[in-house]
């Protein structure tokens, strides 16, 4: 899926303005500055894929990259839980994602990053009460792991497998990964690569 480079080809800031439905698709998401650009790329392998951001909270489109001629559509979502965000933006961002994950059959799954470091914030729990209500398949993935001793990892892993049991839409598998150092990126390939194959 990762051979070739990923190509940017769409983005979207309503939702009537959506690409067609073209291969299927993984969205990406989680509070700004989880780490989803660094991951994605480093996932992509791709060194400006997805910009590193140095203002948190500034995107709130939806960026789609077409991934081995489309094999694999990946879907970057604009971070949640800004602090500073100003409340129109927090409720356009609902908004969009609602809109998006609901309506959206091409959608397989969704990955929802969670930070090594810190514990599960309110804004990280309402991402999940949305995804269960929607229904929508989605995957916790911790990231920044290289940040963190082994039991405190531990524990946050625990944390959020107490949490998934309880999601009839959660998949049961947390990913572990560090974009610093490569940490379970193979492994989320193989994944991606099987979401793709569904
Ligand atoms: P985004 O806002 O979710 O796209 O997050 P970024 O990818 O822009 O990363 C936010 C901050 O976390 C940056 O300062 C990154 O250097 C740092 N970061 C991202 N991934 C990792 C990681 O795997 N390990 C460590 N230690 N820091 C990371």
């Amino acid at each position: 899926l990762f051979a070739r480079p990923c190509t940017f080809f769409y983005a979207s800031q309503a939702i009537t303005q959506l690409p067609p439905l073209a291969g299927p698709e993984v969205a990406f998401c989680g509070r700004s500055n989880v780490g989803k650009s660094s991951l994605l790329n480093a996932l992509t392998g791709q060194k400006a894929l997805a910009r590193v951001s140095v203002t948190p909270g500034r995107t709130r489109q939806l960026n789609f990259f077409r991934c081995d001629e489309g094999q694999l559509i990946l879907v970057d979502m604009p971070g949640y839980g800004y602090a500073k965000a100003s409340k129109t933006l927090k409720e356009d961002w609902q908004g969009l994602m609602f809109d998006f994950l609901r309506g959206r059959p091409t959608l397989r799954r969704v990955l929802l990053l969670m930070d090594a470091r810190v514990e599960t914030k309110p804004a990280d729990r309402a991402a999940i009460e949305l995804l269960s209500d929607a229904a929508v398949a989605f995957q916790i993935c911790i990231t920044k792991v290289d940040d963190v001793k082994k039991a405190q990892l531990e524990k946050r892993v625990r944390e959020l497998e107490a949490i998934v049991k309880k999601r009839a839409a959660a998949h049961p598998l947390i990913l572990v990964t560090s974009s610093e150092t490569g940490q379970g990126v193979p492994e989320l390939r193989a994944e991606l690569a099987a979401v793709a194959r569904l």
